[in-house]
């Protein structure tokens, strides 16, 4: 659940109303802003959703994101907004896990050839592997 210090940042940012109208009455006025790409709009809900409104276009249907997915976009916002308080949304590592060999832990990778970084692909931004899930994709 976001604390109410992040919601206040985030409400209070200077990208919360980026979104254009037809989109914030779709998520519900309470949905945070996260971020976005050309065809898509993020959004945190107060109780820890995560949505996505996916086109440019009025009367799109609004999806909410779920574990691994809601995980990466969740770590991606955190690095492109500036906003690490994103991170504590994200499940701790449980005892029989292992950092994740691909990011050493770390959540992010470099991307080739491009000044960008983004969460990691293996472990979706978690940071850590489950042992049993790492066993079997070895
Ligand atoms: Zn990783």
């Amino acid at each position: 659940m976001p604390s109410p210090e992040l919601l206040a940042k985030l409400r209070a940012a200077r990208f919360a109303n980026a979104a254009p109208t037809f989109v914030r009455d779709a998520v519900g006025n309470d949905a945070m802003y996260i971020g976005g790409t050309i065809m898509a709009w993020w959004f945190l809900t107060p109780d820890g959703r995560v949505l996505v409104y996916p086109d440019e276009d009025p009367g799109a249907q609004v999806r909410e994101l779920h574990g691994g997915d809601a995980t990466w976009l969740l770590a991606n916002c955190a690095w492109s907004l500036g906003v690490p308080e994103l991170l504590d949304l994200l499940p701790p590592a449980p005892a029989a896990s292992t950092p994740c060999p691909h990011c050493e832990g770390t959540r992010y990778l470099a991307r080739n050839n491009l000044d960008h970084t983004r969460a990691c692909d293996h472990c979706r931004g978690l940071g850590w592997l489950r042992l049993d899930i790492l066993v079997l994709t070895k």
